[in-house]
């Protein structure tokens, strides 16, 4: 039978010479790199936050990373997030974002846009409807008009014709209403009654216009997560298309790093596009020169907006592959390729019909934003040979042209095709849909552990200082592709020098 061998057992073992923390840590590991930037972060603001007094703080620089055998508790850790780097932690990404800048891993020239949908941590059952909330105070509204009709005729009705639409009933002003009835001497049922209004229907249409004011311009949320809407999300484990509470998360990536977020309520990509790329301008004073991003941000105000700001938009549009299809291209009824004269303005169908202009309009989108439209209708289609290839409308042909979207997409497309647009378009799987991958199914950051838009962006903000401290360590590390060379500010002397040793040490160590 083999010997039985134990490992050294000794409570009372001590050392005889204290060991030094940072040897336990190895040259290459990628905490070093976090301590040299932690180091270089500028965090005058989180030290403002500070009020001195008390018991002895534990340092920011030393609660943010490596502890030096100091053991904070998990409160103390929970209060510097939520009291100190709250406020604090979008500027250290930018300060982050800054070293890379300077180390020439990043431009801010270009800007790869994408989103994704991130779940909330709140449950999916916890859910406010919009459509719900409005159903219910129409109902609640019209049974305090019948009280108040009872209690004192015409009050309810503000003198209102008998063919117009209800207003609603606003809390103050029933509470105000209710105030004038019981300073009047009422008979004991209309008392009751009112009473009924107060105890039971006004806190009901007060609960109801707070929903409202919570919902925004949402169409939900969730109770336990406000800021959180209900959106269809990709990862559907039940295939029931259920929806669940998720923010819309929205990044701008370079080289693979992360260089912009922001969270939105409205689950559409094209809505978030203008914000975002206001946010990017407010951190880093400047907008990028070019933006690479799919056909969800298509649309012409966001066109618009490039065009404005002076930025390349390699940005599809939602017809642009099919577009590029022969099947496409050699359909001569449709709209697209029907051959139109600017000087007349009209188009030519393909029997040499004329589609004359007959009209403008307007077409309003979801955050009200107005493009204009004109309408061309053919003069005669009655016995056309080609009607059943051209359309199936029951008059004459109509078609709606929005010229200027149109001229938005000649241009886009002009920049897609290009040489450059082609190498934009071939960057885009392994820029923000990579970092989306690395973060979603490689990392598991696909829910987030926090309630509330302020923490859970700060935690997001946490995710991607790391994301791109490990990229750096990693660009750092690869001896195929190293770290473009530049001219950096003294500042980051020891952070430059520190990326250059990984590589010696692990050549030296093979
Ligand atoms: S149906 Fe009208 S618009 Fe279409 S091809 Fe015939 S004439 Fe032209």
């Amino acid at each position: 039978m083999a010997k039985v061998v134990f490992k050294d057992y000794s409570q009372g073992q001590i050392s005889l010479f204290p060991t030094r923390l940072d040897e336990k840590i190895p040259e290459d590991s990628p905490a070093r790199l976090v301590n040299q930037v932690v180091d270089n972060l500028d965090i005058r603001s989180i030290m403002d936050g500070y009020q001195g007094g008390g018991c002895s703080a534990y340092h920011p620089r030393m609660i943010m990373w490596l502890s030096g055998n100091h053991i904070p508790d998990h409160n103390t850790i929970n209060r510097f997030r939520s009291t100190h780097l709250k406020a604090s932690i979008h500027e250290l990404f930018t300060q982050v974002i800054t070293l890379l800048v300077e180390m020439g891993h990043l431009s801010l020239n270009v800007v790869y846009v994408d989103g994704t949908k991130i779940e909330s941590k709140a449950n999916k059952y916890t859910f406010v409807w919009r459509k719900s909330v409005e159903k219910h105070k129409v109902k609640l509204e019209e049974k305090i008009r019948q009280v108040l009709q009872q209690v004192e005729e015409g009050i309810a009705g503000d003198n209102q014709a008998d063919d117009e639409p209800p207003t609603p009933i606003n809390s103050e002003e029933l509470k105000k209403r209710i105030a004038a009835i019981n300073r009047e001497n009422r008979s004991k049922e209309e008392q009751k009654a009112i009473k009924t209004v107060e105890d039971k229907y006004l806190p009901k249409l007060e609960e109801y216009e707070k929903h409202l004011e919570t919902l925004g311009n949402r169409n939900s949320y969730s109770k336990t997560d406000p800021a959180a809407t209900f959106m269809r999300m990709k990862e559907d484990h039940m295939m029931n298309g259920q929806l669940k509470p998720a923010y819309n998360v929205q990044i701008g990536t370079e080289n693979q790093f992360i260089t912009h977020y922001d969270f939105y309520p409205n689950p559409t990509d094209y809505l978030t596009f203008k914000p975002f790329m206001n946010g990017f301008e407010k951190r880093y004073k400047k907008f990028p020169a070019k933006v690479v991003g799919d056909s969800g941000y298509g649309s012409e105000e966001n066109y618009k907006y490039m065009e404005i700001n002076d930025i390349e938009g390699f940005v599809k549009y939602p017809m642009f592959h099919k577009e590029q299809k022969k099947s496409f291209q050699t359909n001569a009824f449709l709209a697209q390729n029907l051959y139109y004269n600017a000087a007349k303005d009209y188009f030519v169908c393909p029997m040499g019909q004329h589609l004359e202009n007959v009209g403008k309009g307007t077409r309003k989108s979801e955050n009200g934003f107005v493009s204009n439209v004109s309408y061309y209708e053919a003069q005669n289609c009655e016995g056309c040979p080609l009607k059943c290839l051209c359309n199936n409308a029951k008059g004459n042909r109509r078609i709606e042209i929005n010229h200027q979207l149109n001229a938005y997409r000649k241009k886009s497309r002009e920049l897609l095709t290009s040489p450059e647009g082609l190498m934009h378009r071939s960057k885009r799987p392994i820029e923000p849909e990579a970092v989306f991958g690395q973060t979603k199914a490689n990392k598991q950051y696909n829910r987030f552990r926090h309630f509330g838009g302020d923490k859970v962006k700060m935690d997001f903000a946490i995710f991607a200082i790391a994301f791109n401290l490990g990229k750096m360590h990693k660009k750092a590390n690869n001896t195929n592709n190293p770290a473009p060379k530049r001219i950096i500010s003294p500042k980051l002397a020891v952070l430059k020098s520190i990326l250059d040793f990984y590589p010696q040490q692990i050549n030296m160590a093979a």
